[in-house]
């Protein structure tokens, strides 16, 4: 791995241990960065601040994406704490069961806008705020999945959300990589955390990821939280624009 020492970034979607967020922010803290995370709110904070504590984060903040300057105080923290930032992770979606578990035709658009402000506008958001503070370059990192390209069961709506913000990311890096900064996609194969159980079926889906990936193991959180060490290190200087797919290769199977 490549040593982070010195870079400083912030990681927003560690909800328990089970996080992918949380994979991420073990794997780049191990290589030195210091990290800035966030706990959605009230409920969420015994639940975050503890581990957010036990890696040594700086900064420990609040942020619920919908709720209004709430990520304005997030980066007027971290610019009045470290005037600088090398990277962004952003691990969060949301969507309501019924948009989810229906059929996209029937979706709702309050449904499909409130999905599309938190699991994709919010990145933007997140990259509009953290571009002053990357003046000497950067990385912003997001989820995607396969359900982007792919039709996969009962994930429904979030199938199109997900194909927006890789379509966001892919221009962001346009627009942005003549600063330095880089902005790529981790889409990860199936993995048990809090938000894939609230998917009908998920136990299916990651029984078929598991006897169908050739490297015959599912991805695990540590999995992605070491390719989002790489991504962010300056290893991947030359990496910019991409849909990285962390699956065991479950994904070119037939
Ligand atoms: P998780 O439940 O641990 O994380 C989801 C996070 O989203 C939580 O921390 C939650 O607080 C946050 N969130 C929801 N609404 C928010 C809001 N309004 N403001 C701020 N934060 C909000 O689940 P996860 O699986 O680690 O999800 C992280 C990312 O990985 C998501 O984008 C998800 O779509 C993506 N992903 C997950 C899988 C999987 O199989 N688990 C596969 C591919 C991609």
């Amino acid at each position: 791995m490549l040593s982070l020492q010195g870079k400083r970034g912030l990681i927003v979607g560690v909800a328990n241990d089970k996080s992918i967020a949380y994979g991420c922010a073990k794997a780049i803290r191990a290589q030195g960065a210091e990290l800035a995370l966030t706990y959605l709110n009230a409920k969420a904070e015994p639940h975050v601040r503890p581990l957010a504590e036990n890696l040594g984060a700086s900064l420990i903040l609040p942020l619920d994406v919908e709720q209004a300057g709430q990520m304005e105080a997030v980066f007027a923290e971290i610019a009045q704490g470290w005037g600088k930032l090398d990277f962004v992770i952003h691990a969060i979606a949301f969507a309501t069961k019924d948009d989810l578990h229906g059929r996209v035709t029937d979706c709702s658009r309050e449904g499909f806008a409130r999905a599309m402000d938190i699991s994709c506008h919010s990145f933007m958001r997140l990259a509009k705020l953290a571009e002053p503070l990357m003046s000497a370059g950067g990385c912003l990192l997001t989820m995607g999945f396969l359900g982007a390209d792919k039709v996969v069961g009962n994930y429904g709506m979030m199938g199109p959300v997900k194909a927006a913000l890789q379509s966001s990311a892919r221009y962001m890096a346009s627009e942005l990589g003549p600063q330095g900064i880089r902005v790529n996609v981790i889409s990860p194969g199936p993995l048990p955390t809090r938000a894939s159980g609230g998917i009908k079926g998920f136990d299916a889906l990651l029984g078929k990821a598991a006897a169908r990936t050739p490297l015959n193991k599912t991805v695990d959180i540590d999995d992605i939280g070491a390719l989002a060490a790489y991504l962010v290190s300056d290893g991947a200087r030359a990496i910019n624009g991409q849909i990285i797919l962390a699956d065991g290769g479950y994904s070119m199977v037939d």
